[in-house]
């Protein structure tokens, strides 16, 4: 069975962990989002491609979500003693290993796609049937336009991560800017892996910074909506809130509810505009159903709360089961 998985940073590893754990002989590919990266100090960092390959490696630090085990800072105190700038980005000791090969290899002239096989090959070494392909390897980037009194026109634009590791998403986004991605094209084997699906899964990653993006990558909405696999929508929106991270202040910027139910609507059902065959809520916004399903976007609800791989893996099987039930034997 082949298994394409649409991901992010830390909610897209724990769903990826689940789904790895809900079916261990299938072949399951990720698509992470490439939109939060970063050059920093002169080194390529890709947050969301590194919270997948440590956490789904045994190398990240669970508590945290993000970076290695037994992290340490050691680095980064000293561009401070410096005065280097940015001092707000995480950069740990052991992480900078991961960010300077990625940045040779890059100078060198290899995509990013292979070189994040070559780094997922030190991680992933005891599954074969994982693999992580970047949406694309062109850069991209995303900007968040912030009000400031002082700037001039009232307004400044920030960057993604300044927005949320300085920022901590405090300030009012009032516009967001993927710089880089019409222009991209989809990483070799992305569009693929899509249309040689068995099962699609779109996890409760970030529908504005981590969904959006790759869905935005030209070429790859269609392809979701082309393959001949169910394309099964998760809910990161329990009862009106995100679980962790910061939805809730980047939906309103894109119109979007902070809420199950208007999330679900935004991606769409495949048989009007959208993505999906089925959108799957958690049992706390199980009132919003009915109205979803007759509206023409089948929606399950499960507990979604992902306090464990085997919670996960228990979830994602049982939608996974009532979606291929209603289809009917193939
Ligand atoms: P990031 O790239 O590190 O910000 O992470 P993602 O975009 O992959 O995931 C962030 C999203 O995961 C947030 O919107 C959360 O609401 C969602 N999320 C985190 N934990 C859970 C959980 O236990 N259950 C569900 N359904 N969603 C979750
Ligand atoms: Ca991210």
């Amino acid at each position: 069975m082949q298994i394409v998985v649409l991901a992010g940073g830390v909610g897209g590893s724990r769903f990826t962990a689940g789904v790895r754990r809900a079916y261990p002989d299938a072949t399951v590919t990720i698509v992470g989002n490439t939109a939060d990266d970063i050059t920093i100090h002169g080194m390529r960092v890709c947050p969301d491609l590194d919270t997948l390959m440590y956490t789904l490696g045994g190398g990240g630090d669970a508590e945290r979500g993000w970076g290695r085990l037994d992290e340490s800072w050691r680095a980064i105190e000293e561009l401070r003693a410096y005065g280097a700038e940015p001092t707000w980005f995480g950069l740990g000791d052991r992480d900078l290993g991961t960010h300077l090969v990625r940045t040779g290899m890059l100078a060198a002239g290899v995509p990013l796609s292979e070189v994040t096989a070559r780094l997922c090959a030190r991680w992933w070494a005891h599954d074969p049937g994982l693999r992580l392909l970047p949406m694309t390897d062109d850069p991209v980037e995303t900007y968040v336009e912030i009000a400031d009194a002082e700037a001039p026109g009232g307004r400044r634009s920030v960057h993604f991560q300044e927005y949320w590791v300085r920022l901590h998403a405090v300030p009012e986004a009032l516009a967001l800017t993927q710089v880089g991605i019409e222009a991209a094209r989809p990483a070799p084997g992305v569009e693929e892996a899509l249309l040689g699906a068995d099962l699609v899964l779109v996890g409760p990653s970030n529908p504005v910074v981590s969904i959006g993006p790759i869905l935005a990558v030209p070429g790859l909405r269609d392809a979701v909506r082309a393959t001949p696999a169910p394309v099964l929508g998760f809910s990161g929106i329990l009862h009106g809130a995100p679980v962790l991270g910061m939805a809730h202040r980047l939906l309103p910027t894109i119109g979007v509810a902070v809420d199950a139910a208007a999330v679900g609507r935004h991606y769409g059902a495949r048989t009007g505009s959208g993505v999906l065959d089925a959108w799957v809520v958690d049992t706390g916004d199980a009132g919003s159903a009915a109205a979803l399903t007759a509206d023409g976007l089948p929606t399950l609800v499960h507990d979604l709360v992902m306090s464990t791989p085997d919670a996960t893996a228990a979830f994602v099987r049982s939608a996974v089961d009532e979606v291929l039930e209603s289809r009917g034997p193939r």
